[in-house]
Order: structure tokens, then sequence, then C-alpha cells
């Protein structure tokens, strides 16, 4: 079996309903046109865009993520939406543990642990994000840092639920700056969590687990990104939110 080539686009905090629906329509027309590879193409909105998103790219093969989701499936927790109404809706994908909600709004491993019993629970695809800080690395304690996140926000999944994980190595110093990670340096991450992996797990599910890189990547350095053999795809921030760079990015996955 082959492993699954993915590219997300995460739209953050961006674009109004009316501006999400053009680009949603602009991706998905440039897709249909130019690309024919294999690989998954996962378009990532705010909330309020993604009962239309999911309406716009039914039939299209583009599927759609959402950017976080709460871990029980209801109640008095004011603002926040649940992995069930995802479900309910048609979401397939959905981030768990970005960065930014790391940084922002004190995500913790434990409570991306539970938000991802609670996606594969109701079979939503986890984009489990992981990333080290710019003094993590230069302090030499980015392993370690990776390795933490892994086994608190993932290894109380048994086999079956862990097959259904996608991960996001996303250093944090290259997140919206331009900084990207050298293709040697995302590798080097990327074959370290297919180890951890498969010292868990096994060797198989190890080599059927997407592991998709993020931070910087722009149509310039895809290619040489998704070249590395352990690098699966993308995740986008920034150049996702043009349609000709997302489409470009899209492309570089073979
Ligand atoms: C992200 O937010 O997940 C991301 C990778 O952003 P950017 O591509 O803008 O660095």
């Amino acid at each position: 079996m082959k492993r699954q080539k993915i590219v997300a686009g995460n739209w953050k905090m961006y674009k109004k309903l009316d501006e999400s629906h053009a680009l949603i329509a602009e991706v998905r027309g440039i897709v249909r046109d130019e690309y024919r590879g294999e690989g998954k193409v996962v378009l990532i909105p705010n909330f309020l865009a993604l009962p239309s998103a999911v309406r716009l790219l039914e039939g299209t093969g583009l599927c759609v993520g959402a950017q976080n989701a709460h871990s029980e499936d209801q109640g008095a927790f004011t603002g926040e939406i649940s992995a069930s109404m995802l479900q309910a809706i048609g979401v397939q994908y959905c981030l768990v543990g970005h960065s930014e909600r790391r940084q922002y709004f004190g995500e913790t491993n434990e409570i991306c642990a539970n938000k991802v019993k609670s996606l594969i629970r109701l079979g939503i695809k986890p984009i489990f994000c992981i990333g080290e800080t710019l003094d993590q690395r230069q302090n030499k304690r980015h392993f370690r840092e990776i390795e933490e996140q892994i086994v608190q926000g993932l290894f109380h999944l048994d086999r079956k639920e862990f097959a259904q994980v996608i991960i996001a190595y996303e250093p944090i110093w290259a997140i919206g700056t331009g900084l990207s990670a050298s293709s040697d340096q995302a590798q080097e991450i990327h074959a370290y969590i297919r180890k951890l992996i498969a010292n868990q797990y096994t060797e198989e599910i190890s080599s059927l687990i997407p592991i998709l890189y993020g931070g910087s990547v722009k149509p310039e350095n895809a290619t040489s990104l998704f070249l590395q053999p352990d690098i699966d795809g993308g995740l986008i921030g920034g150049a996702s939110l043009r349609a000709r760079d997302f489409i470009d990015i899209v492309k570089a996955m073979r």
C-alpha cells in the first residue's frame, strides 16, 4: 500500500464569507483544469465557511477540514464547536495542536490528545501539528520536544486509531516567517518521527502514516521539500490564500 500524499491549505482567520466562497471556487476550478495527480487537496477555511465549502466541493475530490474542534460532543462550552458538529456537516479533516493554538489559546498536549481521540471516534482525520521553537532548536532540544508532543498527544491511541492520523511537522520558527526549514532539516525530523512511530506501533503503520511539512512552503521550495523520502506533502498557511501559489504547491506533489 502507498502512503497518501496531501496538501492542505490552512486559511487561519482570513477571508470573510464571500471572499472564502470566491477562493474556494477559484481553487476548485484550477485544480479541475490542472491537477491530475493522486494527492489529496484539503481546504481549511474558518468555521463560517465550512458548510458552504462542503457543498461547493462535493463531488470534486477536494476535501474540507476545520481548524479546531472541541473534544466533547456537546455541552456548556461557550464559543466552541464540537467534532460531532463538524462530522454532522461532512467535514473530513481537522487540525489539532497548531502552534498558534498552543501559543495563544493554551492548548496542551493533553487537550490535543482528547481532541484527537474524539475526532477519530467520529471518523474525522486529525492533522496533528507538532514543532519546536527556534530556542529549542538552537539548544539542541528539538528532538526531545518533538518526541514529547507525539508521545503525549498521540501515543494513547491504539493501532487502529493511530492509522487514521496525519502528522504535520511545523517548526515554529518557520511559520509565517518566510524562513522555511531546509529539505535536509525537514527530512531529518520526518525520519525521526517515523522511527518513533515504528517503535511504538509497527514498521508497517509507520510506513503508512502521512507526515506533512509546514512552515513557509512556497511554489519555489515545495518540490525540493516534497521530494524527500519521508515528506508526504504540506500544510500551507500564507501561500494557500493565493489560488495560483496554492495550486503550484499542489502540483509539486508527485
Ligand atoms: C501554518 O500556519 O500552518 C503555516 C505553515 O503557515 P505558513 O505557510 O504561512 O508558514
